[in-house]
């Protein structure tokens, strides 16, 4: 077995635990693995042991890899900051986009969404962890945001995503997501998703409801960012 597909068996213990411990359905939790630095052949490799969801933060690099994949369906979720001259390119080649956070960006996918392609799927991406991160909306503004972006054509609102600030503290992790949980509760539109918890806090995002987690570390190990193509030196 490859060190991945025993990395993916882990992680699915982890998720089924933390789903246990809630009294939650495991089945509700579904692992998006983040493989961004990583090569084609890592994601070959945790297809084999049963994994289709892939989450990439650049355009340039997962573009690349989904020509190599082409061979296998995979499901491509989008879930890095997004600059509006590259809405076309993602609105072509991704199921998904967690990081949807203001409307300019909603309506240039939406627009931009092949007509033979089937909605695209997005997240509303909430800064719950205040100054300390950049991405992701004001909090106050979740709701209407997310009004307006459900009524655009050629996306599905599903949900709301965040990337809280780091911390061991499990209090404080749970606190964060728990913030998401209760501004997705008051948005009164079907939403079905909350994309939240990553390598190190996944069992805290479960707690609070997550029905994606993100792992990137916990599957692939730690990532060199020097082999990304378009890095800005070999030694930074
Ligand atoms: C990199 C990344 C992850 C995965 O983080 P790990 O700590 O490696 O599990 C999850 N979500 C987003 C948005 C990321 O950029």
């Amino acid at each position: 077995m490859s060190t991945i597909a025993t990395n993916i068996a882990k992680v699915g213990t982890r998720i089924r635990e933390a789903a246990q411990a809630v009294a939650r359905d495991p089945d509700e939790v579904q692992l998006l693995a983040v493989s961004k630095t990583q090569p084609a052949s890592a994601i070959r490799l945790a297809n084999e042991a049963g994994q289709w969801d892939f989450g990439e933060n650049y355009l340039q690099e997962a573009l690349e890899k989904q020509a190599d994949l082409r061979d296998l369906s995979l499901t491509w979720h989008f879930i890095g900051p997004i600059q509006s001259n590259k809405t076309k390119l993602i609105a072509e080649h991704f199921d998904w986009v967690h990081s949807v956070d203001r409307l300019k960006i909603a309506q240039r996918l939406s627009d931009q969404r092949p007509p033979e392609l089937p909605p695209l799927n997005v997240c509303l991406q909430v800064n719950v962890s205040g100054e300390g991160s950049k991405s992701g909306c004001d909090p106050q503004e979740a709701t209407a945001l997310a009004n307006e972006i459900a009524s655009l054509p050629n996306l599905r609102l599903r949900g709301l995503m965040a990337i809280p600030e780091p911390t061991d503290d499990l209090a404080k992790q749970r606190a964060a997501f728990a913030h998401l949980r209760q501004l997705q509760s008051k948005i009164d539109l079907e939403l079905d998703t909350l994309s939240m918890g990553m390598s190190q806090d996944l069992e805290a995002a479960i707690a609070e409801g997550a029905t994606w987690v993100r792992v990137g570390t916990a599957l692939f190990g730690a990532r060199d960012y020097s082999l990304q193509p378009g890095s800005a030196s070999p030694s930074a």
